[in-house]
């Protein structure tokens, strides 16, 4: 394995040093570092070293839509948005719903070897929510599971969720919900609100996700087990969290990038880019979020990065599938947003390029969805000792988004032709860099 010296970064918030990476980890910094004889040398002056960034929420599409990305193109995308674990969810094809299936994901991620691939098991049998999936065996497979998700599908049963709460919580494992109540949904395709009446299409109302939320909430909080929700977007959302947090409830609760920054005014355009779910909400939401971020009421961002191949997105709004890509565009969101600047933006419109607070979003978008997915090995800032999962990045750079250079097989990205701050310059996994001057090693 090669050293490499790390010179002149500033790690989280910290003033300028060195790291060295021996062998994996982490084995000097500072002083410290120094007399490295034979280590590549990285420069990296102005630049601010992070732990590399986990992401909760992960569509790979590998097995079943090789066409919309493979567990290789989305571990690319992801490890040049500076990730180093990214967790799957289970809605393949076949299911994740097998020690089987999730040991096959799990092996991809190895051999693809950009990042680590740790994939969510279903709760239900192919996602149908009828009966629960093999939990156990996903939990002692070589994937050793820990997070389980019906995603795209909501647990709708209370019974089946309850069982799935009592299930997981002999291992520590943690249930992570898409909240949304079928029964007020049905052929919902943006936020019930001015812009779905004003378009005359059937809305998604807040109602929908606060109820399943509310529901889930109060069954953890009787079951002691945890509970994690996913892509939270709505501010009602966000009272009914804070709410079972303080009452001592285990629920944690995730916010993507697009829900920080876009509201559901974008649906005029008719472009099914937009389209998502949960929908884009409200100013008010946006705000709201921003602010729950900020204060911790939300843990954790996760992109729910969904690609999408050309002709399920390039169609009538009606007819394509809801999902944007994400990874490789997460952190420039979140900073252009200006919720993590220690100092949010009331309202949607971006707030001004602020520093941002490092030791925030290493919280935000590294240590704590790490410590929900039980990664070990992530989420831990660059100290001697510590197995070198770090991302480099160039806080004064800004990118423009061209759909066309992006490494995701698909090019759903909402954000095309914007120019948005921070650049990742470079990716280490266990000591070997993913990716250097901003291109991927593989
Ligand atoms: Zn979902």
């Amino acid at each position: 394995m090669t050293s490499f010296l790390i010179t002149g970064v500033k790690v989280v918030d910290g003033p300028p040093t060195d790291l060295l990476i021996r062998d994996g980890v982490i084995v000097g910094t500072g002083r410290d570092a120094r007399g490295a004889g034979n280590a590549e040398k990285v420069e990296a002056d102005g630049l601010v070293a992070l732990p590399g960034l986990v992401d909760l929420h992960t569509h790979l599409r590998e097995p079943g839509r090789e066409d919309a990305e493979t567990v290789a193109t989305g571990s690319r995308a992801a490890a040049l948005g500076g990730y180093t674990a990214v967790c799957a969810m289970a809605n393949t094809d076949p299911v994740a719903d097998t020690a089987g299936v999730v040991e096959q994901v799990y092996r991809l991620g190895r051999e693809a070897g950009l990042v680590d691939v740790q994939p969510i098991g279903a709760v239900t049998v192919g996602l149908q929510g009828e009966r629960l999936a093999e939990l156990g065996a996903m939990a002692d497979s070589a994937a050793r599971v820990r997070i389980f998700s019906d995603d795209g599908h909501c647990v709708a049963d209370p019974r089946l969720m309850r069982r799935a709460l009592e299930y997981v919580k002999a291992f520590d494992g943690v249930i992570a919900q898409h909240a949304e109540e079928p029964r007020l949904t049905v052929g919902a395709q943006l936020h019930e609100g001015a812009a779905s009446a004003r378009l005359g299409l059937t809305g998604w109302p807040a109602v929908a996700e606060e109820a399943i939320i509310a529901r889930d909430a109060l069954l953890a909080g009787h079951v002691g087990a945890r509970l994690h929700i996913c892509h939270v977007s709505t501010a009602g959302s966000v009272d009914i969290i804070r709410w079972a947090k303080q009452r001592g409830v285990r629920i944690t609760a995730e916010v993507t990038p697009h829900h920080l920054l876009l509201t559901d005014v974008r649906a005029d355009s008719y472009d099914p880019v937009f389209k998502v779910n949960p929908p884009l909400r409200t100013d008010d939401d946006v705000a709201a979020l921003r602010q729950a971020l900020a204060d911790g009421t939300i843990d954790a961002v996760a992109t729910d990065h969904a690609p999408h191949a050309t002709e399920d997105k390039e169609c009538e709004w009606a007819y394509a599938r809801p999902g944007m890509l994400g990874l490789e565009t997460a952190l420039s969101v979140v900073l252009h947003t200006g919720a993590l600047s220690g100092k949010p933006g009331p309202r949607s419109s971006a707030g001004r390029p602020a520093q941002a607070a490092w030791d925030t979003v290493a919280e935000r978008m590294s240590r704590t969805p790490a410590r929900i997915a039980g990664l070990a090995d992530h989420g831990r800032d660059p100290a001697p000792g510590v197995p070198a999962n770090l991302t480099l990045l160039d806080p004064a750079g800004r990118r423009r988004i061209d759909p066309g250079s992006l490494a995701s097989r698909s090019r759903n990205t909402p954000y095309a032709g914007m120019s948005l701050p921070g650049k990742i310059v470079a990716t280490f996994l266990n000591g070997e860099p993913t990716v250097l001057d901003g291109k991927a090693t593989k």
